[in-house]
């Protein structure tokens, strides 16, 4: 494996020190090529840009019937003031960002002061770990779709209040219509738990095939990156549930088992 691999594999966290004979833990734990059956949607022809640029002054939004193209979408979250505190406390909302085509949509929680101050998910530190895993399964970030559940920095990182979730998951909902992904990759447990409405802890929901809303997308559930930057042993588990994911979506369009 390259230096370029190595790197995937040390923000993982993943040792490449092997004890003699344990031949078997080390293929476990390699990373492939990049992108060995995980074929990498095309980039998006310049003629029609992946990532809509943001527009100003956004009518005020409340509920509604929901746009049914990105761009009116993007204004109706950014409009959107159904959240009585995060709306004032915003900066701005975070709608979403990536390849308009893309087969893989990943989603988090909600923004935080550093996606809030630039306008984009996963813009911190979380974010560079999360583009290490996703380049760990052969994904370049601009080559997915990113979104959180909530659109709207929750002051002080609080927790998302119920009502907030469910003002919000419509928006999450329409994205998933638009993009029409072939696979979610969910990270952290406030996520899992809001989109599967349920209460099972995020242990629990690692390693399985859930499904998401009226197409059924498949899901599957890793651990959040900021946790992960505070408890690094759990690396090792969160690069077995990428390797799931990828598998996963390899099975999905035909490609065998990854
Ligand atoms: N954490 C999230 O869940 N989403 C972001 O966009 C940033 C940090």
């Amino acid at each position: 494996m390259g230096s370029v691999g190595n790197a995937y594999l040390d923000a993982l966290g993943i040792d490449r020190w092997v004890p003699r004979g344990a031949v078997e833990e080390a293929a476990t734990l390699a990373i492939p090529p990049v992108a060995p059956k995980v074929s990498v949607p095309a980039p998006v022809p310049a003629t029609a840009p992946a990532i809509s640029p943001p527009r100003a002054a956004p009518a005020p939004y409340q509920r509604g019937p929901l746009a049914d193209d990105w761009a009116g979408l993007r204004d109706q979250v950014a409009g959107c003031t159904a959240c009585e505190q995060l709306c004032r406390t915003r900066t701005q909302t975070v709608f979403g960002v990536g390849n308009e085509r893309a087969e893989w949509l990943v989603i988090g929680e909600a923004p935080g002061a550093e996606e809030d101050r630039q306008g984009e998910p996963f813009v911190g530190r979380a974010g560079q770990l999360l583009n290490a895993m996703l380049l760990a399964i052969g994904l370049p970030r601009d080559t997915v779709y990113i979104a959180n559940v909530l659109k709207c920095r929750p002051p002080g990182n609080r927790d998302p209040r119920p009502e907030e979730v469910s003002n919000c998951l419509p928006f999450l909902s329409r994205q998933v219509e638009l993009l029409k992904p072939k696979i979610i990759l969910v990270v952290g447990r406030i996520a899992a738990q809001n989109l599967l409405a349920t209460d099972v802890p995020l242990a629990r929901l690692r390693g399985k095939l859930h499904h998401f809303g009226p197409a059924d997308t498949p899901l599957v559930v890793t651990y959040h990156p900021a946790y992960l930057l505070r408890t690094p042993a759990d690396k090792r588990k969160a690069w077995e549930d990428l390797k799931f994911a990828r598998a996963t979506y390899a099975r999905l369009i035909g490609g065998g088992s990854a």
